[in-house]
């Protein structure tokens, strides 16, 4: 029997991306075909994973996407090329670029060459100012994703000590930010590798969100009884066990922390799920934006969605 505690990351992205595929069937039905433009460049396995676990969801839900996989000599001004052919293209509504991308490329130019309203990863600093002045266009996928799973399970916020653990700018500082924002209304602590006695604050948590990449970063002696705990961390332990020979893991020792906790996300299964389906969800929102600028698919757009976009389901994520 699955363990009242978990925060079930699956049944919750599932529930949402069925929602989703019934806006994109609506947005069809009114000759808009959402599509994403996904950009990859190089061959690096874990991003090669990513971006085919995005283009498949977008079939799944009823998302053209049009796939750029580029080979990793790829020169800063062919990318900044192919970003403002897809900044043109009408019937691009939202632009992916895979991170990282490879040494010679430069990151920060590449995120903001990006059109802000086609900036579904919400990376673009136009994005992240408005996010932290209170006037979010496009969420960051993953900070965004961990609000909806909160919100789906019925834990509230409003006047809770949060306290995040890691000050990424695609993780701990947007998640922070999204958290005190008026109607979030939590009270937020961030802490980093340079904060002294990290438990300190942690024990305070009524709700630990955890974003290091460290394995066994919180154990249980810095974890409050009854606390909520969000685990975002994704790390490859070695496993002989496993026939890949790794298994995942968070960032949270899982097995001690969980007979204290009131909830938890487990890895994997947890916060994962909920990132690509919040890119689809921020996609069908930029096409929704844009309509009527693109009624007509681009030749080859339909062959690549799935069978779902016709689904009926219930509305917004
Ligand atoms: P990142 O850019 O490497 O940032 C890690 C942050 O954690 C930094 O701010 C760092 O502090 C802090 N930190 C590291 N060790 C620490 C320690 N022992 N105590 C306190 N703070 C510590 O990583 P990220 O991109 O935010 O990702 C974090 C984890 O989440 C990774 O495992 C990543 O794979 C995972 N992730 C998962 C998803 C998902 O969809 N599930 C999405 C994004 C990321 P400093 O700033 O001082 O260096």
């Amino acid at each position: 029997m699955p363990d009242s505690r978990l925060i079930d990351g699956k049944a919750i992205a599932a529930a949402v991306r069925t929602e989703l595929a019934a806006k994109a069937a609506a947005l069809r039905a009114r000759g808009v075909v959402p599509g994403l433009a996904v950009v990859l460049v190089g061959d690096n396995p874990a991003s090669v994973s990513y971006v085919t676990a995005k283009e498949k969801a977008c079939a799944e839900t009823g998302i053209a996407s049009f796939p750029h996989h580029l080979p990793a000599d790829t020169t800063q001004a062919e990318l900044l090329a192919l970003i403002a052919r897809l900044n043109a293209d009408p019937a691009v509504h939202g632009i992916l670029v895979q991170l990282p991308l490879p040494r010679d490329l430069d990151e920060d130019a590449v995120i903001l060459a990006i059109d802000p309203a086609k900036d579904v990863d919400g990376f673009h600093p136009e994005n992240a100012g408005r996010l932290l002045l209170g006037q979010p266009t496009f969420l960051p996928c993953t900070p965004h994703g961990i609000l909806v799973l909160l919100e789906r399970s019925g834990i509230d916020v409003a006047g809770r000590h949060v306290v995040v653990v890691g000050r990424s700018n695609i993780v701990g500082k947007p998640v922070a930010n999204l958290l005190l924002q008026r109607g979030a209304d939590a009270t937020v602590t961030v802490c980093h590798s340079r904060t002294p006695d990290l438990a300190v604050f942690t024990r305070q948590a009524d709700i630990l969100i955890v974003a290091t990449g460290h394995p066994g970063t919180v154990t249980a002696d810095m974890v409050k009884e009854g606390a909520v705990v969000v685990d975002v961390g994704v790390n490859r332990v070695p496993d002989a066990t496993r026939k890949r020979g790794y298994r995942l893991v968070g960032d949270v020792d899982f097995a001690n922390v969980l007979p204290k906790v009131s909830w938890i996300t487990p890895v994997p299964g947890g916060v994962g799920p909920m990132t690509i389906t919040m890119l689809l969800a921020n996609t069908l929102q930029a096409a929704a934006n844009a309509q009527p600028a693109n009624a007509q698919p681009r030749e080859g757009a339909a062959a690549q969605v799935g069978s779902h976009a016709g689904k009926a389901a219930p509305s917004h994520a």
